[in-house]
């Protein structure tokens, strides 16, 4: 293949990137108000309307982007990577949309309704039994067969353009600007790749602002063991049932240093939260948008015993439909042991304490 035709399959591939960014509409920042806290207003970023149903959509495209830029992404290659399933689900929707071939390895025990999902789209999922690293097994893939590694886990941090470029903390301080709280005192998050945690807390830095970065993570994870001492071979002390968030092991994007705050939150109050959104917002939302809400409410009861006001800002990471047959569904959740009804009373406990 000569040189003039690589690059017009390259300009081609980066034109269809740009146009679906045209096309893109940015994602509500979302208001609410709860009774327990005057005085302090509560913003849900709304990341489950992107195409793809998740933040991962943010992130898909700037994989593909960096890729292609770094001529790492060629005609005819294929494209692979190590996904819970938002991200590969986001890489799926964008390798169609470029006409590239995509693979998925994926733990075996991921939603059904995820699975299902990125097929549909035309993907290949490998599914790998718990414990086996999907990340090696799709590094090891792509020597082999000459695959695009898109490596989120490697590359998350770098991929995105955390001074600006319409990124979600730019988005957010955006949003924000004109209305009575544009300096929120938080904004909560949770890692999977670390991406979103380190974008946002860079760019607060950037843009010279007082707003702290408070992580939202399962019990256990690997972020809050590691983030204590900044310990790079840290491992998660307990598993999750919480997808994209509580990675077992510090993955190369966690940016520990821009990252004030952890709250540890268990899978059962997390459980409990995301069906709290349900009857806040009137829509679905997954289990990593409920760690994220109950960790803002401890900020908020934190907030309001020393008397202070302000805003709070979080995401709502994903479309809560691709959870019904598992936390959303109350035969599974006993399965796994999580007691849904207590987690409620103790949620509504920590707002009225
Ligand atoms: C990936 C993911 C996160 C965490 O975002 P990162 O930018 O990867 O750290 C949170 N929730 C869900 C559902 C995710 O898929």
């Amino acid at each position: 293949m000569n040189d003039a035709r690589c690059r017009r399959w390259l300009h081609a591939a980066l034109a269809s990137l740009s146009q679906e960014a045209a096309r893109s509409a940015d994602t509500h920042l979302l208001r609410m108000d709860l009774e327990a806290f005057p005085g302090i207003a509560f913003y849900f970023k709304d990341e489950a309307s992107h195409p793809t149903g998740s933040l991962k959509h943010r992130l898909a495209r700037s994989l593909f982007l960096y890729a292609l830029c770094n001529g790492r992404l060629g005609e005819g290659q294929g494209a692979i990577d190590a996904s819970s399933g938002s991200t590969a689900i986001s890489e799926a929707w964008f390798a169609r949309l470029l006409g590239v071939e995509f693979t998925a390895v994926m733990p075996d025990c991921t939603a059904p309704a995820k699975v299902r999902l990125i097929r549909s789209l035309g993907a290949t999922c490998v599914l790998v039994p718990p414990g086996m690293d999907a990340s090696a097994v799709a590094r090891e893939r792509a020597a082999r067969e000459g695959l695009c590694y898109l490596d989120q886990f490697g590359l998350a941090e770098r991929a995105t353009d955390w001074r600006g470029n319409n990124n979600i903390a730019e988005s957010i301080l955006e949003q924000m600007a004109g209305g009575p709280d544009p300096e929120p005192a938080w904004i909560v998050c949770g890692v999977g790749t670390g991406g979103t945690s380190a974008t946002i807390g860079r760019y607060l830095r950037y843009r010279r602002l007082q707003t702290r970065v408070c992580v939202a993570e399962p019990t256990g994870g690997a972020f809050a063991v590691g983030w204590r001492t900044r310990d790079p071979a840290a491992v998660a002390s307990a598993p999750t049932l919480i997808e994209g968030i509580g990675r077992p092991r510090v993955e190369p994007s966690f940016v520990f240093d821009v990252v004030d705050r952890v709250e540890e939150v268990d899978d059962a109050d997390s459980v409990a939260a995301a069906w709290q959104l349900e009857t806040l917002l009137g829509r679905r939302y997954g289990g990593s948008s409920g760690t994220n809400l109950v960790a803002c409410l401890r900020l908020a009861r934190a907030m309001r015993d020393a008397g202070e006001s302000g805003s709070l800002v979080s995401l709502l990471c994903d479309r809560g439909d691709r959870y019904d047959e598992t936390l959303f569904d109350r035969a599974w959740l006993a399965r796994n042991g999580i007691d849904v009804d207590a987690a409620l009373v103790s949620l509504g406990a920590i707002a009225a304490a």
